[in-house]
């Protein structure tokens, strides 16, 4: 490609970095500033830009347009400073976005499938201009991050997941199509914002839905391959594990938000153990929510558990789940225990309060991602202390105002002795004179590097050892160092 559309094209423009010969051989003399600049004052101009922003939304607008414009340079970018671009360009930053995207948006970037072209989806996929796709990551937009139903603007979300493929995972870009599939909203801001820019209804669902789905999966084998890997991506949660077990077996998918969340929190529950100087078995662990996160890394657990020599039973009978109705136990009078609950439905009076079911139970580790906001009270955290040499807890909740508890108040009120994690990033916390620096649980340690070696080995199903294997590698490269500053992930 050559002249001005070779500078129109971001994933072939090179900025100000083409050199003379370039630009005479390929007929876009003139059509730049003279000045050749070197990649590294490209990216010295691009933080120079980003910095004139205050407003995280606005370096998030910066750095979607840089990629709209120059795909290599926002990648080089990305690349150099990783931990300070990731907030936003993922989550919490992504979060805001999605809520404001349709006024946000300036440039197409994706795909958009609605359930009006239903009977049609293989020729929309047709449309999209690679045929080398080897990922998807689909989102029907239902259940985005914790804040609920954005509908379209949900894409957000993909768009973000799968620059972490390219960022964290090398893998190429043209290689990733970010997917929504539109079936409505039930969002009345959505729906009533005139702005919005998705189909004007609500939500769609049974059989409608399921066949909606199911013409998507086989489209996109049809269209780019059965080895094409389709992450889903902020369902909800009924969708999330139905179409999980639906599909894993037979096709090249992964759902992110049940098994990549598993992967990281067993990862940190695992590098923990190296600071308690427990096994995995010798825990009692309680989750705050009962939903896609925490069914997941449950599972994930027992896994592990039976790794280390015992029944799977066994391994339930450590862990104890909390849900909107309170502590899921046998024959609850209140019901609400689906299948994937019933597995950790043991015989116990029902109780409703978390601060009484953590007096109860005694859990050794406790994690939340259930999007309550502060839902580990001062009360519950100096429990946790009371009851743990080094009580571990995790508030997975994103973006950063679902948090269960702030980093700050979780190490002020264990007295510094509490392990903790986070979703969402927190900044470093000076508590008594030591600085903490608490890891991020979130499973960008995990999805870039799973879908690599999923497209690397051509991988046609993904059981759940594979995020076992996954979590175990990311809890490996956890060094002393890391651990010392209270850090269960690497940086
Ligand atoms: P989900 O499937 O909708 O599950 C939410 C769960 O929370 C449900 O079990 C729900 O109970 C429970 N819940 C609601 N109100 C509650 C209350 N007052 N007390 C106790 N439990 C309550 O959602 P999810 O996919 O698990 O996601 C939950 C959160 O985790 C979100 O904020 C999400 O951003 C976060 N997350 C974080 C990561 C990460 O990498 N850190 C990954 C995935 C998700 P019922 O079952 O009774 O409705
Ligand atoms: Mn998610």
């Amino acid at each position: 490609i050559r002249g001005i559309d070779r500078l129109r094209d971001s994933s072939l423009n090179n900025g100000l970095a083409f050199s003379r010969e370039d630009r005479q051989r390929l007929g876009i003399q003139g059509l730049l500033p003279p000045k050749v600049r070197t990649s590294e004052d490209q990216l010295k101009h691009c933080r120079k830009h980003l910095d004139r922003y205050e407003k995280n939304i606005d370096k998030y607008i910066y750095l979607m347009g840089l990629l709209e414009r120059h795909e290599n340079l926002f990648f080089m970018l990305m690349e150099k400073y990783t931990s300070e671009l990731l907030p936003l360009v993922y989550t919490p930053t992504v979060g805001a976005a999605c809520q404001m995207f349709s006024s946000l948006y300036m440039h197409n970037r994706g795909m958009y499938i609605t359930i009006f072209d239903k009977g049609y989806v293989y020729d929309v996929l047709r449309n999209w201009p690679e045929n080398d796709v080897r990922a998807i990551v689909v989102t029907d937009g239902e259940r985005i991050l914790g804040i609920g139903d954005q509908g379209t603007d949900g894409m957000g979300i993909p768009i973000g997941k799968l620059c972490l493929y390219t960022a964290l995972g090398g893998i190429k870009p043209h290689y990733c199509l970010p997917i929504t599939l539109d079936v409505g909203t039930n969002s009345k801001a959505k729906l009533d914002d005139e702005l919005y820019m998705g189909i004007r209804q609500r939500r769609v669902t049974g059989q409608m839905y399921d066949e909606f789905l199911d013409e998507f999966m086989h489209a996109v084998v049809k269209r780019f391959g059965r080895k094409c890997l389709i992450q889903f991506e902020d369902f909800a949660n009924a969708n999330a594990f139905r179409l999980l077990e639906k599909y894993r077996n037979t096709f090249c998918t992964f759902n992110d938000d049940i098994q990549g969340t598993a992967g990281v929190a067993v990862a940190g529950v695992l590098a923990s153990l190296r600071i308690t100087n427990k096994k995995l078995i010798n825990n009692v662990i309680l989750f705050q929510g009962a939903g896609e996160a925490n069914l997941g890394i449950a599972e994930l657990l027992v896994m592990a558990m039976k790794e280390e020599g015992i029944s799977e039973a066994e391994a339930r009978s450590k862990i104890w789940m909390v849900d909107s109705k309170g502590l899921i136990v046998k024959d609850r009078p209140e019901g609400g225990i689906n299948h994937h609950k019933a597995l950790y439905a043991h015989a116990h009076e029902p109780i409703k309060c978390l601060e009484e079911i953590v007096r109860t139970i005694k859990p050794t580790i406790l994690i939340g991602a259930s999007a309550i906001a502060g839902v580990f009270t001062k009360e519950i955290l100096q429990e946790m202390a009371k009851n743990n040499d080094r009580p571990v807890i995790f508030a997975l909740s994103n973006p950063t105002d679902k948090a269960e508890c702030t980093a700050e108040e979780a190490y002020t009120y264990t007295d510094g002795r509490c392990i903790f994690a986070s979703g969402s990033p927190f900044p470093p916390v000076t508590y008594k004179g030591k600085k903490y620096y608490p890891g991020q649980g979130n499973n960008s340690y995990i999805f870039p590097g799973v879908a690599l070696g999923v497209i690397c080995s051509g991988m046609l199903t993904i059981d759940n050892e594979t995020f076992l294997i996954a979590a175990r590698a990311l809890a490996n490269i956890v060094d002393e160092e890391d651990l010392s500053r209270g850090s269960l992930y690497p940086p």
